[in-house]
Protein backbone atom coordinates (compact mmCIF):
# COMPACT_ATOMS: atom_id res chain seq x y z
CA UNK A 1 0.00 0.00 0.00
CA UNK A 2 1.00 3.43 -0.44
CA UNK A 3 -1.13 6.51 0.28
CA UNK A 4 -3.87 7.82 -2.21
CA UNK A 5 -2.50 10.52 -5.07
CA UNK A 6 -4.03 12.88 -7.17
CA UNK A 7 -2.91 10.97 -10.09
CA UNK A 8 -3.09 13.22 -13.57
CA UNK A 9 -3.57 11.68 -17.15
CA UNK A 10 -3.22 12.75 -20.57
CA UNK A 11 -4.83 10.09 -23.32
CA UNK A 12 -3.37 11.17 -26.82
CA UNK A 13 -5.90 10.17 -29.25
CA UNK A 14 -10.23 10.43 -28.60
CA UNK A 15 -10.42 6.85 -30.65
CA UNK A 16 -12.16 3.50 -29.24
CA UNK A 17 -9.83 3.12 -26.85
CA UNK A 18 -8.61 6.37 -25.75
CA UNK A 19 -12.02 7.85 -24.88
CA UNK A 20 -13.32 4.54 -23.26
CA UNK A 21 -10.18 4.82 -20.89
CA UNK A 22 -10.77 8.52 -20.59
CA UNK A 23 -14.72 7.13 -19.38
CA UNK A 24 -13.47 4.80 -16.61
CA UNK A 25 -10.81 7.34 -14.98
CA UNK A 26 -13.12 10.26 -15.00
CA UNK A 27 -15.50 8.04 -13.51
CA UNK A 28 -13.12 6.47 -11.09
CA UNK A 29 -12.25 10.43 -9.97
CA UNK A 30 -9.18 10.32 -12.07
CA UNK A 31 -8.21 13.96 -13.46
CA UNK A 32 -8.09 13.28 -16.98
CA UNK A 33 -7.80 14.64 -20.51
CA UNK A 34 -8.04 13.30 -23.92
CA UNK A 35 -5.97 15.51 -26.66
CA UNK A 36 -7.98 14.61 -30.35
CA UNK A 37 -6.63 16.17 -34.04
CA UNK A 38 -9.37 15.85 -35.40
CA UNK A 39 -11.61 19.31 -35.00
CA UNK A 40 -15.52 18.15 -35.13
CA UNK A 41 -17.28 15.67 -33.56
CA UNK A 42 -18.31 14.47 -37.24
CA UNK A 43 -14.68 14.11 -38.55
CA UNK A 44 -14.50 10.28 -37.78
CA UNK A 45 -16.92 9.51 -40.26
CA UNK A 46 -15.78 5.99 -41.37
CA UNK A 47 -18.92 4.25 -41.51
CA UNK A 48 -18.41 0.79 -41.59
CA UNK A 49 -19.90 -2.11 -39.00
CA UNK A 50 -17.55 -3.33 -35.86
CA UNK A 51 -18.26 -6.65 -34.28
CA UNK A 52 -17.99 -6.10 -30.57
CA UNK A 53 -17.28 -9.21 -28.48
CA UNK A 54 -17.63 -9.53 -24.92
CA UNK A 55 -14.11 -8.26 -23.86
CA UNK A 56 -15.17 -5.10 -26.10
CA UNK A 57 -19.06 -5.44 -24.25
CA UNK A 58 -16.81 -5.61 -20.82
CA UNK A 59 -15.02 -2.95 -20.80
CA UNK A 60 -17.55 -0.54 -22.15
CA UNK A 61 -20.24 -1.39 -19.87
CA UNK A 62 -17.12 -1.09 -16.92
CA UNK A 63 -15.78 2.19 -18.40
CA UNK A 64 -18.86 3.84 -18.95
CA UNK A 65 -21.60 5.95 -16.54
CA UNK A 66 -24.74 3.42 -17.03
CA UNK A 67 -26.52 6.23 -18.98
CA UNK A 68 -24.17 6.01 -21.63
CA UNK A 69 -23.58 2.43 -21.33
CA UNK A 70 -27.73 2.25 -22.40
CA UNK A 71 -26.91 4.60 -25.31
CA UNK A 72 -24.92 1.81 -26.97
CA UNK A 73 -27.33 -0.79 -26.07
CA UNK A 74 -29.74 1.58 -28.34
CA UNK A 75 -27.38 2.33 -30.89
CA UNK A 76 -25.97 -1.05 -31.71
CA UNK A 77 -27.06 -3.68 -34.54
CA UNK A 78 -30.74 -5.92 -34.14
CA UNK A 79 -29.48 -9.32 -33.58
CA UNK A 80 -30.39 -12.77 -34.31
CA UNK A 81 -28.76 -13.37 -37.49
CA UNK A 82 -27.10 -16.70 -38.14
CA UNK A 83 -23.52 -16.98 -39.40
CA UNK A 84 -22.33 -19.48 -42.34
CA UNK A 85 -19.50 -20.89 -43.82
CA UNK A 86 -20.34 -21.24 -47.80
CA UNK A 87 -18.81 -22.22 -50.71
CA UNK A 88 -18.01 -19.91 -54.03
CA UNK A 89 -22.04 -21.01 -55.03
CA UNK A 90 -23.21 -20.15 -51.58
CA UNK A 91 -23.69 -23.66 -50.81
CA UNK A 92 -23.87 -23.82 -46.91
CA UNK A 93 -20.25 -25.94 -45.57
CA UNK A 94 -21.97 -24.83 -42.35
CA UNK A 95 -24.81 -22.69 -41.38
CA UNK A 96 -25.23 -22.03 -37.82
CA UNK A 97 -28.99 -19.88 -37.09
CA UNK A 98 -29.38 -17.45 -35.01
CA UNK A 99 -30.94 -19.11 -32.07
CA UNK A 100 -28.18 -22.00 -32.06
CA UNK A 101 -25.54 -19.49 -31.41
CA UNK A 102 -26.66 -18.50 -28.01
CA UNK A 103 -25.08 -15.50 -26.70
CA UNK A 104 -24.90 -14.57 -23.07
CA UNK A 105 -27.97 -13.59 -21.08
CA UNK A 106 -25.63 -10.88 -19.76
CA UNK A 107 -25.50 -7.53 -21.48
CA UNK A 108 -21.78 -7.04 -20.18
CA UNK A 109 -20.66 -10.57 -21.96
CA UNK A 110 -22.64 -10.25 -25.31
CA UNK A 111 -21.37 -9.89 -28.83
CA UNK A 112 -22.80 -6.89 -30.68
CA UNK A 113 -22.44 -5.00 -33.93
CA UNK A 114 -22.50 -1.39 -33.82
CA UNK A 115 -21.36 1.45 -36.42
CA UNK A 116 -18.13 3.45 -35.88
CA UNK A 117 -20.05 6.33 -36.27
CA UNK A 118 -22.45 5.74 -33.07
CA UNK A 119 -19.87 4.41 -31.22
CA UNK A 120 -17.75 7.88 -31.57
CA UNK A 121 -20.96 9.13 -30.14
CA UNK A 122 -21.84 7.33 -27.52
CA UNK A 123 -17.99 7.57 -26.49
CA UNK A 124 -17.57 11.59 -26.94
CA UNK A 125 -20.92 12.06 -25.63
CA UNK A 126 -20.94 14.47 -22.36
CA UNK A 127 -17.12 14.26 -22.61
CA UNK A 128 -16.76 17.84 -23.39
CA UNK A 129 -15.22 18.46 -20.29
CA UNK A 130 -12.27 15.95 -20.40
CA UNK A 131 -12.22 16.18 -24.53
CA UNK A 132 -9.90 18.91 -26.24
CA UNK A 133 -10.62 18.53 -30.09
CA UNK A 134 -7.69 20.04 -33.00
CA UNK A 135 -5.08 18.96 -31.21
CA UNK A 136 -2.35 17.50 -32.75
CA UNK A 137 -0.05 16.01 -30.83
CA UNK A 138 3.91 15.92 -32.17
CA UNK A 139 5.93 14.64 -29.40
CA UNK A 140 6.26 14.87 -25.59
CA UNK A 141 9.15 16.08 -22.95
CA UNK A 142 10.12 13.75 -19.52
CA UNK A 143 9.87 16.67 -17.12
CA UNK A 144 12.80 16.68 -14.01
CA UNK A 145 9.87 16.16 -11.82
CA UNK A 146 8.80 13.20 -12.86
CA UNK A 147 5.92 13.87 -14.82
CA UNK A 148 5.43 14.48 -18.94
CA UNK A 149 4.60 17.14 -21.25
CA UNK A 150 2.83 16.57 -24.20
CA UNK A 151 3.64 19.24 -27.25
CA UNK A 152 0.85 19.62 -29.77
CA UNK A 153 1.36 21.11 -33.48
CA UNK A 154 0.00 24.51 -32.43
CA UNK A 155 2.77 25.38 -29.94
CA UNK A 156 0.37 24.80 -27.08
CA UNK A 157 1.76 22.08 -24.50
CA UNK A 158 0.03 19.94 -21.59
CA UNK A 159 1.34 18.11 -18.71
CA UNK A 160 0.13 15.16 -16.34
CA UNK A 161 1.78 11.69 -14.84
CA UNK A 162 1.03 9.69 -17.08
CA UNK A 163 1.03 9.90 -21.08
CA UNK A 164 -1.11 7.37 -22.81
CA UNK A 165 -0.55 6.95 -26.33
CA UNK A 166 -4.15 5.68 -28.12
CA UNK A 167 -3.09 7.28 -31.54
CA UNK A 168 -3.83 4.69 -33.40
CA UNK A 169 -1.74 2.29 -35.92
CA UNK A 170 0.47 5.24 -36.84
CA UNK A 171 1.02 6.37 -33.59
CA UNK A 172 3.63 9.47 -33.20
CA UNK A 173 3.72 8.55 -29.68
CA UNK A 174 5.00 4.66 -30.25
CA UNK A 175 7.40 6.45 -32.77
CA UNK A 176 9.16 8.61 -30.27
CA UNK A 177 8.37 5.99 -27.11
CA UNK A 178 10.20 2.79 -29.24
CA UNK A 179 12.10 3.98 -32.16
CA UNK A 180 13.22 0.56 -32.62
CA UNK A 181 9.61 -0.89 -33.13
CA UNK A 182 9.10 -1.80 -37.17
CA UNK A 183 5.73 -0.43 -36.97
CA UNK A 184 3.49 -1.99 -39.31
CA UNK A 185 4.39 -4.33 -42.42
CA UNK A 186 2.23 -5.27 -45.05
CA UNK A 187 0.45 -8.42 -45.05
CA UNK A 188 0.78 -9.25 -49.16
CA UNK A 189 -3.26 -9.45 -48.80
CA UNK A 190 -5.49 -6.60 -49.80
CA UNK A 191 -9.37 -6.23 -49.48
CA UNK A 192 -11.68 -4.40 -51.45
CA UNK A 193 -14.93 -3.33 -49.06
CA UNK A 194 -18.44 -2.17 -49.81
CA UNK A 195 -22.15 -1.82 -48.69
CA UNK A 196 -25.10 -3.08 -50.40
CA UNK A 197 -28.40 -1.50 -48.90
CA UNK A 198 -31.38 -3.02 -47.69
CA UNK A 199 -33.74 -1.10 -48.30
CA UNK A 200 -34.12 -0.50 -51.59
CA UNK A 201 -36.14 -2.67 -54.38
CA UNK A 202 -32.74 -4.73 -55.46
CA UNK A 203 -32.60 -5.65 -51.70
CA UNK A 204 -35.93 -7.78 -52.12
CA UNK A 205 -34.34 -10.09 -54.69
CA UNK A 206 -31.06 -11.05 -52.10
CA UNK A 207 -31.67 -14.64 -50.35
CA UNK A 208 -31.93 -14.40 -46.69
CA UNK A 209 -28.50 -15.93 -46.10
CA UNK A 210 -27.16 -12.55 -47.05
CA UNK A 211 -29.67 -10.10 -46.02
CA UNK A 212 -30.13 -11.81 -42.07
CA UNK A 213 -26.21 -13.59 -41.70
CA UNK A 214 -23.04 -13.33 -41.37
CA UNK A 215 -21.13 -14.98 -43.66
CA UNK A 216 -17.68 -16.14 -44.79
CA UNK A 217 -17.10 -17.68 -48.48
CA UNK A 218 -14.34 -20.06 -48.97
CA UNK A 219 -14.02 -20.72 -53.10
CA UNK A 220 -12.43 -23.91 -54.37
CA UNK A 221 -9.74 -21.40 -55.91
CA UNK A 222 -8.66 -17.76 -55.13
CA UNK A 223 -10.10 -15.46 -53.00
CA UNK A 224 -12.18 -14.53 -50.18
CA UNK A 225 -15.57 -13.08 -49.26
CA UNK A 226 -16.98 -11.79 -46.30
CA UNK A 227 -20.65 -10.46 -45.59
CA UNK A 228 -22.07 -8.86 -42.45
CA UNK A 229 -25.58 -7.07 -41.81
CA UNK A 230 -26.64 -3.86 -40.44
CA UNK A 231 -29.80 -3.49 -39.72
CA UNK A 232 -30.95 -0.97 -36.93
CA UNK A 233 -34.30 0.12 -35.80
CA UNK A 234 -33.91 4.30 -35.78
CA UNK A 235 -37.38 4.65 -34.51
CA UNK A 236 -36.87 3.15 -31.07
CA UNK A 237 -33.80 5.84 -30.60
CA UNK A 238 -35.39 8.75 -32.00
CA UNK A 239 -38.15 7.72 -29.45
CA UNK A 240 -36.15 7.71 -26.46
CA UNK A 241 -36.19 10.63 -24.06
CA UNK A 242 -32.76 9.11 -22.72
CA UNK A 243 -31.20 9.72 -25.59
CA UNK A 244 -28.52 12.83 -25.78
CA UNK A 245 -29.89 15.92 -27.77
CA UNK A 246 -28.57 16.10 -31.10
CA UNK A 247 -27.11 12.37 -31.28
CA UNK A 248 -26.00 11.85 -35.04
CA UNK A 249 -26.60 8.37 -35.45
CA UNK A 250 -25.63 6.78 -38.25
CA UNK A 251 -27.85 8.03 -40.73
CA UNK A 252 -27.49 5.41 -43.63
CA UNK A 253 -29.68 2.95 -44.67
CA UNK A 254 -29.84 -0.59 -43.24
CA UNK A 255 -27.14 -2.65 -45.43
CA UNK A 256 -25.28 -5.85 -45.76
CA UNK A 257 -20.93 -5.03 -45.51
CA UNK A 258 -18.82 -7.08 -47.74
CA UNK A 259 -15.16 -7.63 -48.14
CA UNK A 260 -13.34 -9.43 -50.78
CA UNK A 261 -10.03 -10.61 -50.15
CA UNK A 262 -6.94 -12.01 -52.17
CA UNK A 263 -3.47 -12.04 -52.31
CA UNK A 264 -1.98 -8.32 -53.46
CA UNK A 265 -0.06 -9.65 -56.63
CA UNK A 266 -3.40 -10.66 -57.84
CA UNK A 267 -4.77 -7.10 -58.08
CA UNK A 268 -3.83 -4.50 -60.59
CA UNK A 269 -0.45 -2.57 -58.88
CA UNK A 270 -2.89 1.01 -59.08
CA UNK A 271 -5.62 -0.69 -57.23
CA UNK A 272 -5.04 1.77 -54.51
CA UNK A 273 -6.07 4.33 -57.64
CA UNK A 274 -9.24 3.14 -58.41
CA UNK A 275 -12.93 4.55 -58.03
CA UNK A 276 -15.73 3.07 -56.77
CA UNK A 277 -16.93 2.13 -60.36
CA UNK A 278 -13.48 -0.06 -61.29
CA UNK A 279 -13.36 -1.09 -58.14
CA UNK A 280 -16.55 -3.22 -58.62
CA UNK A 281 -16.19 -4.57 -61.94
CA UNK A 282 -12.29 -5.88 -60.26
CA UNK A 283 -14.11 -7.75 -57.80
CA UNK A 284 -17.09 -8.86 -60.63
CA UNK A 285 -14.25 -10.25 -62.71
CA UNK A 286 -12.65 -11.81 -59.90
CA UNK A 287 -16.01 -13.66 -58.69
CA UNK A 288 -17.05 -14.56 -62.53
CA UNK A 289 -18.98 -17.86 -62.22
CA UNK A 290 -19.54 -17.76 -57.97
CA UNK A 291 -23.49 -17.47 -57.39
CA UNK A 292 -25.63 -15.00 -59.13
CA UNK A 293 -26.89 -13.99 -55.59
CA UNK A 294 -23.13 -13.31 -54.55
CA UNK A 295 -22.28 -11.18 -57.66
CA UNK A 296 -25.65 -9.27 -57.24
CA UNK A 297 -24.49 -8.25 -53.62
CA UNK A 298 -21.16 -6.59 -55.09
CA UNK A 299 -22.52 -5.39 -58.90
CA UNK A 300 -25.84 -3.40 -56.78
CA UNK A 301 -23.73 -1.73 -53.88
CA UNK A 302 -23.15 1.80 -54.09
CA UNK A 303 -20.04 2.36 -55.57
CA UNK A 304 -19.45 5.40 -53.41
CA UNK A 305 -19.12 2.74 -50.43
CA UNK A 306 -16.58 0.13 -52.48
CA UNK A 307 -13.04 1.05 -51.00
CA UNK A 308 -9.75 -0.36 -50.56
CA UNK A 309 -8.60 -1.85 -47.13
CA UNK A 310 -4.93 -2.19 -47.42
CA UNK A 311 -4.06 -5.35 -44.84
CA UNK A 312 -1.61 -4.07 -42.56
CA UNK A 313 0.12 -5.37 -39.07
CA UNK A 314 1.81 -4.87 -36.41
CA UNK A 315 5.20 -6.68 -35.88
CA UNK A 316 5.28 -8.10 -32.94
CA UNK A 317 7.15 -5.70 -29.92
CA UNK A 318 9.29 -7.10 -26.93
CA UNK A 319 8.63 -5.52 -23.58
CA UNK A 320 10.44 -2.54 -22.61
CA UNK A 321 11.70 -0.62 -19.42
CA UNK A 322 8.48 0.92 -18.05
CA UNK A 323 8.28 4.56 -17.44
CA UNK A 324 5.73 7.31 -17.34
CA UNK A 325 4.34 7.05 -21.14
CA UNK A 326 2.57 4.20 -22.38
CA UNK A 327 0.79 2.52 -25.20
CA UNK A 328 -2.80 1.16 -26.00
CA UNK A 329 -4.91 -0.14 -28.65
CA UNK A 330 -3.80 0.18 -32.68
CA UNK A 331 -0.99 2.34 -31.55
CA UNK A 332 1.11 -0.80 -29.99
CA UNK A 333 -0.95 -3.94 -31.74
CA UNK A 334 -2.39 -2.60 -34.87
CA UNK A 335 -4.04 -5.37 -36.84
CA UNK A 336 -5.94 -6.60 -40.06
CA UNK A 337 -9.75 -6.46 -40.13
CA UNK A 338 -9.51 -10.13 -40.34
CA UNK A 339 -10.55 -11.45 -36.99
CA UNK A 340 -12.23 -8.71 -36.09
CA UNK A 341 -10.49 -7.76 -32.47
CA UNK A 342 -8.67 -4.86 -33.69
CA UNK A 343 -11.31 -2.60 -31.26
CA UNK A 344 -12.21 -5.12 -29.04
CA UNK A 345 -8.48 -5.55 -27.88
CA UNK A 346 -8.39 -1.53 -27.78
CA UNK A 347 -11.27 -1.68 -25.15
CA UNK A 348 -9.60 -4.50 -23.63
CA UNK A 349 -6.18 -2.38 -23.16
CA UNK A 350 -8.82 0.80 -21.92
CA UNK A 351 -10.20 -1.42 -19.39
CA UNK A 352 -6.99 -2.62 -17.85
CA UNK A 353 -5.49 0.65 -17.93
CA UNK A 354 -8.19 2.27 -15.98
CA UNK A 355 -8.40 -0.66 -13.24
CA UNK A 356 -4.42 -0.46 -13.32
CA UNK A 357 -4.29 3.13 -12.78
CA UNK A 358 -7.19 3.52 -10.59
CA UNK A 359 -5.58 1.85 -7.92
CA UNK A 360 -2.47 4.13 -8.04
CA UNK A 361 -4.84 6.86 -7.44
CA UNK A 362 -6.26 4.77 -4.57
CA UNK A 363 -3.15 4.41 -3.09
CA UNK A 364 -3.48 0.25 -3.91
CA UNK A 365 -0.15 0.58 -5.93
CA UNK A 366 3.05 1.94 -7.36
CA UNK A 367 2.29 3.89 -10.77
CA UNK A 368 5.28 2.24 -12.61
CA UNK A 369 4.61 -1.14 -11.31
CA UNK A 370 1.17 -1.20 -12.41
CA UNK A 371 1.79 0.23 -15.69
CA UNK A 372 4.69 -2.41 -15.95
CA UNK A 373 2.00 -4.92 -14.94
CA UNK A 374 -0.84 -3.76 -17.61
CA UNK A 375 2.18 -3.70 -20.77
CA UNK A 376 3.36 -7.25 -19.55
CA UNK A 377 -0.76 -8.54 -20.13
CA UNK A 378 -1.25 -6.11 -22.81
CA UNK A 379 1.21 -7.56 -24.87
CA UNK A 380 0.35 -11.23 -24.14
CA UNK A 381 -3.34 -10.92 -25.71
CA UNK A 382 -2.59 -8.34 -27.89
CA UNK A 383 0.08 -9.49 -29.83
CA UNK A 384 -1.85 -13.06 -30.17
CA UNK A 385 -5.27 -11.25 -31.71
CA UNK A 386 -2.21 -9.99 -34.02
CA UNK A 387 -0.68 -13.17 -34.66
CA UNK A 388 -4.71 -14.90 -35.22
CA UNK A 389 -5.57 -11.78 -37.40
CA UNK A 390 -2.49 -12.01 -39.57
CA UNK A 391 -3.10 -15.93 -39.61
CA UNK A 392 -6.71 -14.99 -41.44
CA UNK A 393 -5.22 -13.06 -43.99
CA UNK A 394 -2.98 -14.96 -44.79
CA UNK A 395 -5.52 -17.75 -45.34
CA UNK A 396 -7.54 -15.14 -47.37
CA UNK A 397 -4.24 -14.70 -49.90
CA UNK A 398 -3.61 -17.96 -50.36
CA UNK A 399 -4.29 -19.82 -53.70
CA UNK A 400 -3.67 -23.31 -51.52
CA UNK A 401 -6.54 -25.31 -53.13
CA UNK A 402 -5.61 -28.07 -50.70
CA UNK A 403 -5.68 -26.42 -47.83
CA UNK A 404 -8.64 -24.40 -48.72
CA UNK A 405 -10.36 -28.11 -49.80
CA UNK A 406 -8.73 -29.11 -46.04
CA UNK A 407 -10.99 -26.57 -44.41
CA UNK A 408 -14.06 -27.12 -46.36
CA UNK A 409 -13.79 -30.60 -45.55
CA UNK A 410 -13.75 -29.97 -41.48
CA UNK A 411 -16.64 -27.21 -41.82
CA UNK A 412 -19.13 -30.24 -43.16
CA UNK A 413 -17.76 -32.71 -40.77
CA UNK A 414 -18.80 -30.20 -38.04
CA UNK A 415 -22.19 -29.30 -40.11
CA UNK A 416 -23.01 -33.00 -39.68
CA UNK A 417 -21.75 -33.91 -36.10
CA UNK A 418 -24.24 -32.25 -33.74
CA UNK A 419 -21.78 -32.43 -30.65
CA UNK A 420 -19.09 -30.56 -33.12
CA UNK A 421 -21.79 -28.11 -34.12
CA UNK A 422 -22.91 -27.27 -30.42
CA UNK A 423 -19.02 -26.64 -29.40
CA UNK A 424 -18.87 -24.31 -32.52
CA UNK A 425 -21.97 -22.36 -32.25
CA UNK A 426 -21.04 -22.17 -28.09
CA UNK A 427 -16.81 -21.04 -29.11
CA UNK A 428 -19.03 -18.38 -31.17
CA UNK A 429 -21.92 -17.22 -28.75
CA UNK A 430 -18.76 -16.52 -25.76
C1 LIG B 1 -12.94 -2.10 -42.42
C2 LIG B 1 -12.59 -2.32 -40.96
C3 LIG B 1 -13.42 -3.13 -40.18
C4 LIG B 1 -13.11 -3.35 -38.83
N1 LIG B 1 -13.95 -4.13 -38.08
C5 LIG B 1 -13.64 -4.39 -36.78
C6 LIG B 1 -14.50 -5.25 -36.00
O1 LIG B 1 -15.52 -5.79 -36.45
N2 LIG B 1 -14.15 -5.47 -34.68
C7 LIG B 1 -13.03 -4.92 -34.14
O2 LIG B 1 -12.76 -5.19 -32.94
N3 LIG B 1 -12.22 -4.09 -34.85
C8 LIG B 1 -12.49 -3.81 -36.15
N4 LIG B 1 -11.67 -2.98 -36.89
C9 LIG B 1 -10.46 -2.38 -36.24
C10 LIG B 1 -10.78 -1.15 -35.39
O3 LIG B 1 -11.44 -0.17 -36.15
C11 LIG B 1 -9.49 -0.57 -34.79
O4 LIG B 1 -8.69 -1.60 -34.25
C12 LIG B 1 -9.82 0.43 -33.66
O5 LIG B 1 -10.43 1.57 -34.21
C13 LIG B 1 -8.58 0.81 -32.87
O6 LIG B 1 -8.94 1.73 -31.86
P1 LIG B 1 -7.88 2.76 -31.30
O7 LIG B 1 -8.57 3.54 -30.24
O8 LIG B 1 -6.61 2.06 -30.93
O9 LIG B 1 -7.51 3.68 -32.54
P2 LIG B 1 -8.46 4.62 -33.40
O10 LIG B 1 -9.88 4.26 -33.20
O11 LIG B 1 -7.87 4.59 -34.78
O12 LIG B 1 -8.24 6.05 -32.77
C14 LIG B 1 -7.03 6.77 -32.85
C15 LIG B 1 -7.35 8.24 -32.65
O13 LIG B 1 -6.14 8.97 -32.51
C16 LIG B 1 -6.26 10.18 -33.23
N5 LIG B 1 -4.91 10.65 -33.57
C17 LIG B 1 -4.05 10.10 -34.47
N6 LIG B 1 -2.90 10.83 -34.49
C18 LIG B 1 -3.04 11.83 -33.60
C19 LIG B 1 -2.20 12.90 -33.18
N7 LIG B 1 -0.98 13.09 -33.72
N8 LIG B 1 -2.65 13.75 -32.23
C20 LIG B 1 -3.90 13.57 -31.67
N9 LIG B 1 -4.73 12.59 -32.04
C21 LIG B 1 -4.31 11.72 -32.99
C22 LIG B 1 -7.11 9.81 -34.45
O14 LIG B 1 -7.73 10.95 -35.03
C23 LIG B 1 -8.12 8.85 -33.83
O15 LIG B 1 -9.27 9.52 -33.34
C24 LIG B 1 -11.95 -2.74 -38.24
C25 LIG B 1 -11.13 -1.92 -39.02
C26 LIG B 1 -11.44 -1.72 -40.38
C27 LIG B 1 -10.52 -0.82 -41.19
Amino acid sequence: MTSPRQLSVMIIGGGIGGLCLAHGLRRAGVDVTVHERTTARTDWLQGYRIHINPHGSRALHDCLDPAAWQAFLGTVSDAGGGLGFATEQLADLLRLRGEEIADSAEPAARHYGVSRLSLREVLLSGMDDVVRLGQDFERYELLPDGRVMACFADGTTAAADVLIGADGANSRVRAQLLPHAAGRVDTGVTGIAGKHRLDGPLAASLPAALTDDTNIVIPAGEGFLFTAVWKHDRRAVAADPAMPAGFLLDNTADYTFWAYADATARFPADVDALAGQQLTALVLERTRGWSPALRQLIEGSDPSTVNVVRMRSAVPVGPWPTGVVTLLGDAIHSMTPMAGVGANTALRDADLLRRQLTAVSRGEQQLVPALADYERQMLDYGFAAVRESARNTRQAGSASRMGRAAFRGVLRAVAAVPALRRRMAASIGG
